[in-house]
């Protein structure tokens, strides 16, 4: 009784958002990364793993047609849903008809003032800021740098991108999605994997298939890294060269500003060994490298 519950809810959001396509004769554009999600189901999963109070703010990035942004409005206080194709203004009125507690900012989130967002509707008290999204792909590294590394970050955000790129978002250092974009989300947040999610759940579908990702944002950084700046240059630095040792990676990346004979004596001092490659290096080892070099003046 309960799955065919879910079914027909399936089938009545499939059905209602071809048909809201149609009656607009709205075609989804590839370039700005429209791939709606009409799973009932996953856009139920999506909001509850949000974890939202009528006290929380949830922003969302790229509310499309408005099936995640229906799920948060319903549980958070207040949803800022930043969209930057206007043509999708009808659409958005249609769906949002009800929400009372939905502002619609029209515009490219990239380019938008993060604290003037949310200050568009605080929370309230023992409320939250989040951010739940289902991320336009082709933008996803700089809008996870620009929530990570804002003045006003979110306490979590829950992500669905590409699941290769949650791949590097969880991994473990000496594996092969182990990059830079890792140790960015991992000094920032913690993150975690709410569920994997296929082509098939969306339209149109994607040639990828996609992850949920949540990522609890982190009151300090999880190693003490001195100058956070110049720790992701020493991180930028070693990944830049995956094939070399780490000292032959950091030479070219920091040279000529550092010597080889500067960076032999930082790893040393971190207890790094110079042949090791760049990512191998743990968050503790990369902080451990920059602050030797700090320390070198
Ligand atoms: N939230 C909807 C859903 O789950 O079905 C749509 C998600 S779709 C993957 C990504 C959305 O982001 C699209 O509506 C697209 O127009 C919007 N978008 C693309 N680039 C954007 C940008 N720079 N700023 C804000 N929204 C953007």
């Amino acid at each position: 009784m309960l799955k065919r519950g879910w079914e027909q809810g399936v089938r009545a959001i499939v059905s209602s958002t071809r048909a809201l396509l149609k009656r607009h004769r709205f075609r989804a554009k590839r370039h700005l990364g429209q791939n709606f999600l009409l799973d009932a189901g996953i856009l139920a999963r999506l909001a509850e793993s949000a974890e939202l109070s009528a006290a929380d703010t949830v922003l969302e990035i790229g509310p499309g047609t408005g099936n995640l942004t229906l799920e948060l409005a319903r549980r958070a206080g207040t949803v800022i849903a930043v969209e930057r194709d206007r043509e999708l203004a009808p659409l958005l009125a249609e769906t949002l008809a009800a929400c009372e507690n939905v502002h619609l900012v029209w515009g490219d989130f990239l380019a938008a003032d993060l604290d003037a967002l949310w200050a568009l509707a605080p929370p309230a008290a023992g409320g939250a800021r989040k951010v739940a999204a289902n991320l336009p792909y082709y933008i996803t590294s700089p809008i996870l740098v620009k929530l990570l590394t804002s003045r006003t970050p979110p306490a979590l955000a829950v992500l669905l991108v590409q699941e290769e790129v949650a791949d590097r978002l969880l991994a473990a250092p000496g594996t092969r999605a182990y990059g830079s974009l890792s140790v960015l989300v991992q000094f920032y947040s913690a993150p975690e994997l709410v569920l994997r999610v296929p082509p098939g759940a969306f339209f149109p579908p994607p040639e990828v298939s996609s992850a949920a990702v949540r990522l609890r944002l982190r009151p300090a950084p999880p190693v003490e890294a001195g100058d956070p700046a110049f720790f992701f240059r020493v991180v930028r630095a070693a990944f830049g060269q995956r094939r070399k040792t780490v000292l032959n990676a950091l030479a070219a990346g920091l040279a000529p500003a550092i010597g080889k004979e500067g960076l032999s004596a930082a790893l040393a001092t971190a207890g790094i060994d110079p042949a090791r490659r760049g990512e191998t290096l743990s968050l503790g080892e990369f902080a451990a490298l920059t602050r030797a070099l700090l320390a070198r003046g």
